[in-house]
């Protein structure tokens, strides 16, 4: 439908849940996205818990997935909102509490500014539940002082 690009391009993408089975939907929700056209699972970091910020309910779990894949941004955002309602996905009100939320972080080094779709992600230096699982898994993308400025929110990592 969007076409596909020649090259793939590397993107990370935050997945988070605090409803339901959380840690059960996020390994759910990496095997959808290693399914999607075009994309391959490069690496996942462990999972995280979270206390809810901005947000509410019980604690959120995270993570943090490389692909690389030849679906275009809007593609690649399309899939991941499909992933989302597929996994059980409401929006009663700005940051609820869900089952999914699965957000682009980076894709390839692009800056991307459409109403739908802001790239790299604008809160994630903000936030250590994406900050952490993406140095697990690619430390050159996160600078100390990143995440020094974040070290005050609690963040755990799963076995
Ligand atoms: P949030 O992730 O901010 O808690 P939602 O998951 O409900 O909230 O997303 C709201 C909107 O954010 C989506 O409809 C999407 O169009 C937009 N959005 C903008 N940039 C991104 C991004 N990088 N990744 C995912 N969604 C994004
Ligand atoms: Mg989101």
């Amino acid at each position: 439908r969007f076409g596909l690009k020649k090259q793939p391009v590397s993107a990370f993408i935050a997945l988070g849940a605090n409803l339901g089975d959380a840690p059960a939907t996020l390994r759910w929700a990496l095997g959808a996205i290693a399914a999607l056209t075009g994309t391959r699972l490069v690496r996942s970091s462990s999972l995280y818990r979270s206390a809810p910020i901005d947000s509410s309910g019980p604690d959120y779990i995270n993570a943090v997935a490389e692909v690389a894949t030849t679906l275009h941004a809007p593609a690649l955002l399309a899939a991941l909102q499909q992933i989302e309602l597929a996994a059980g996905r409401e929006r009663p009100y700005r940051n609820a509490p869900r089952t999914l939320d699965l957000d682009i972080l980076l894709y390839g080094d692009a800056s991307i500014h459409s109403p739908h779709l802001q790239v790299p992600h604008p809160r994630m230096g903000e936030r250590a539940f994406v900050l952490v699982p993406l140095a697990e898994i690619a430390p050159v993308r996160v600078s100390a002082a990143q995440l020094a400025a974040v070290q005050g929110q609690a963040i755990t990592r799963l076995g």
